[in-house]
């Protein structure tokens, strides 16, 4: 590994500070935030990232979780993904986070890996994590060797001719169903931003994956109160029952009156460039009797306008099965 200067901040100002120094936020910072480092450290050994400077946060004050004044709930940054899915709260009324959380990387990950750093983590495409190869993404311009390569676990939709790598979280997917808010301080000040705007498409500019600039720290995520009565299921699907990416998931929040479905939030997994909302597969279930014949059919619209590759244009039926499966348990 490159040589770095390591730093551990008083307070959450003289980390903004520190980190606003940055040439960037995006691939190639030079200056680094690291929480439980289980990305960071990776892509640091790998010398995909080279920052000159890592910012120590796990001694700042944002590891808290607490009901907010109108009955939501507040995350701090650096709360470990155990405690998050453990919690009594999110057991309850955020049971598709807790689900999601869980299901995701190993025990001992979990222990390590925080909320911001889960919303930061890295493609797994195995170009990027190798820097013998091009990659748009890591070194910009250099071309995307996976279009025409190893594409079997990459994405289907929000692909472009740059960049087709999948967002690799679990833990994403669950918060854009419940609709939770990053919050960020940086040099300008705080900013609250809706998690369906926090990552980028790719595009033409695949480097820049969130909406990040030098300096800013992510502080807390907040939940909006639960929906009353709504049932939730996260659903992951891989090539191993655990330890093991997605290769489809689907969150499903979603609440029935009378057989028929009156609100539903729709999110999938490992075949988005990004955690991936669907606003087609909400729209095609709500009003709808709950059965398997119109969670088909919402499924269908969620992958419409997917885009295989060469080796996974399976995930186009399994995404859309993954759904469809998640509806019927939710209603079951
Ligand atoms: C073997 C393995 C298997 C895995 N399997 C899964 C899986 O199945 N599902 C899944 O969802 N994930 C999986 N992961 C990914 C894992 O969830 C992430 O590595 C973890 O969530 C990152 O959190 P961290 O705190 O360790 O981040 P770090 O490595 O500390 O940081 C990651 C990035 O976030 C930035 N950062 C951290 N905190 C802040 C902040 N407060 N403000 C601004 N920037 C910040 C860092 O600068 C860095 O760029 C796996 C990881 C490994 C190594
Ligand atoms: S899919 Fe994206 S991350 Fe993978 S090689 Fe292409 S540009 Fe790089």
């Amino acid at each position: 590994m490159h040589a770095f200067a390591f730093v551990r901040p008083a307070d959450t100002a003289a980390a903004v500070a520190s980190a606003a120094q940055a040439n960037t936020a995006q691939q190639g910072a030079d200056v680094r935030f690291v929480a439980g480092g289980t990305t960071l450290l990776d892509l640091m050994k790998l010398n995909v990232e080279t920052p000159a400077r890592v910012i120590d946060i796990n001694r700042l004050p944002l590891n808290q979780i607490e009901v907010t004044p109108d009955g939501g709930l507040k995350i701090g940054a650096t709360v470990r993904n155990t405690d998050l899915a453990h919690h009594p709260t999110v057991q309850r009324d955020y049971a598709v986070l807790s689900q999601a959380l869980l299901a995701g990387a190993s025990a001992q990950l979990r222990n390590m890996a925080t909320t911001a750093g889960n919303l930061l983590q890295r493609t797994r495409c195995v170009y990027f994590r190798d820097t013998a190869m091009p990659c748009n993404k890591r070194d910009p311009g250099t071309g995307c060797p996976a279009i025409t390569g190893t594409n079997r676990t990459l994405a289907v939709l929000g692909t472009s001719a740059h960049c087709i790598a999948t967002h690799p979280s679990d833990m994403c997917v669950a918060m854009v169903a419940l609709e939770a808010t990053i919050h960020v301080q940086g040099p300008q000040g705080t900013r609250a931003i809706p998690v369906g705007d926090f990552h980028l498409l790719p595009g033409s500019t695949p480097h820049r994956e969130t909406v990040l600039e030098p300096g800013d720290l992510i502080t807390h995520v907040t939940l909006p109160p639960p929906v009353v009565g709504s049932r939730q299921v996260y659903l992951k699907l891989r090539d191993r029952a655990s330890y093991e990416f997605a290769l489809a998931s689907a969150a499903v929040v979603l609440t029935v009156a009378g057989g028929h479905v009156t609100r539903v939030r729709v999110a999938l997994g490992g075949v988005g460039t990004k955690p991936w909302r669907s606003p087609e597969a909400e729209a095609a279930l709500v009003g709808q009797p709950t059965n398997q014949a119109h969670f088909r059919t919402a499924a269908e619209a969620a992958l419409r306008d997917a885009q295989p590759q060469s080796e996974n244009a399976f995930k186009i039926e399994l995404a859309t099965r993954c759904l469809t499966h998640a509806l019927q348990l939710a209603t079951a």
